[in-house]
């Protein structure tokens, strides 16, 4: 079945959207999950809910918002925070130009507007890290502002109740929608209806083959449905692939200590704290040859099991290595940062695509852990 054209539809498209909002605010009231972002109206706290919920899931956000709420309550004191500190409160949720952002925003909101969260969606578009999804969820929801909040949710339930065959990653396609929205937002509560379209793509109108059409307060509306075309709505036309690159990851430890080194402060995971490595995939030898070149001396090699991780344009493909040395010390020009490794806490935030291989600095019994990992074999 062929579907109409985007100016066929517009009127049509409003007007279906004008419906939407009783029965989904209504079922929102009745269904929305209690969420400790949701008690509040406070700009700061809705801000750091929606940086945070971007590309991470709720329930992993949960004790991330509490502790940041808990450790850094407000404007000032993000604006203050070290940034060793900051970045070890958000170790975990990757992403860290977001919380580098944040902090840059909070710095802008204190001197600019005395610590006073700005209403205007327009001046909150002008912070650091501030797009129009964020600005319109802050501006609807802290201030009652009639601004859209779109996201990839709301794009997924409203190309799906409208029938609308457009590539929701075109840009174009997001204009027309928050249109869409602009047109009908003004005549309920923005911060609820921004909110509920949410809570509908999180919790019923799920990608991909997967959405509850029978427990969708839109089910007698929605044009997908009744098209039979669910499954085939968003249109996603995905262009661009991830670069992939192989690195040697290194665990360097004497059996008490370990070993981490700073990143550049620009690229990616800028200025975090890693585990040395290599470009490439690297032989046992060129290891050990490197271990060397930073005046450390090899006892035992051991090849780890490989690792991925994925990052939004670049894929690691990571083989890794533990090397037992002898006294592990910071030596001038090494850039090594060495740290004991007892209490299975580096006190460094160490970003996730380490994960795989961060663990087996968890020594607890000593030199012995080391020592049990797989094939090691002694260095002559
Ligand atoms: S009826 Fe189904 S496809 Fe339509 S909005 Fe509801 S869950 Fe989504």
């Amino acid at each position: 079945m062929k579907l109409s054209s985007r100016t066929e539809r517009g009127t049509d498209d409003i007007e279906l959207l004008g419906r939407m909002i009783r029965p989904l605010c209504s079922w929102f009231a009745d269904q929305a999950r209690d969420l400790p972002w949701r008690r509040t109206r406070d700009p700061y706290c809705i801000w750091v809910s929606e940086i945070m919920l971007q590309q991470t899931r709720v329930e992993a956000v949960k004790p991330y918002y509490s502790r940041f709420i808990s450790e850094l309550p407000d404007v000032r004191a993000l604006a203050a925070c070290p940034e060793d500190t900051l970045l070890k409160l958000w170790e975990g949720l990757g992403y860290y130009s977001r919380v580098r952002n944040m902090q840059k925003a909070a710095a802008v909101i204190v001197q600019q507007y005395d610590g006073v969260f700005p209403q205007d969606e327009k001046l909150l578009l002008k912070l650091p890290g501030i797009g129009p999804y964020t600005a319109g969820a802050v501006a609807s929801i802290a201030f009652g502002r009639a601004v859209p909040a779109v996201d990839g949710n709301v794009l997924r339930v409203i190309s799906r109740l409208t029938g609308s065959s457009e590539d929701i990653l075109l840009d174009s396609t997001k204009k027309h929608i928050t249109g869409l929205l602009e047109a009908v937002i003004g005549s309920t509560d923005p911060g609820i209806l921004n909110q509920a379209m949410m809570e509908l793509g999180a919790l019923i109108c799920l990608p991909g083959e997967n959405c509850s059409c029978s427990l969708c307060p839109l089910q007698n509306l929605c044009v997908s449905r009744r098209l039979g075309i669910t499954d085939r709505i968003p249109v996603r036309n995905v262009k661009t692939k991830r670069k992939m690159e192989r690195r040697t990851i290194l665990v360097i430890s004497d059996g008490i200590h370990g070993a981490l080194r700073k990143r550049p402060e620009k690229g990616l995971l800028a200025g975090l704290y890693e585990l040395p490595g290599l470009e490439g995939e690297r032989t046992e030898e060129e290891v050990l040859s490197y271990i060397r070149s930073l005046q450390l001396e090899p006892v035992r090699i051991s090849k780890l099991p490989d690792a991925k991780h994925v990052f939004s344009h670049v894929t690691w493909i990571m083989s890794g290595y533990m090397v037992l040395v002898e006294e592990l010390k910071e030596k001038s020009g090494n850039g090594l940062i060495i740290f004991e490794t007892a209490g299975g806490e580096t006190g460094f935030a160490i970003p996730a695509a380490f994960e795989a291989y961060a663990k087996y600095l968890n020594i607890k019994k000593g030199r012995e852990a080391l020592l049990a990992a797989s094939g090691p074999s002694e260095v002559g």
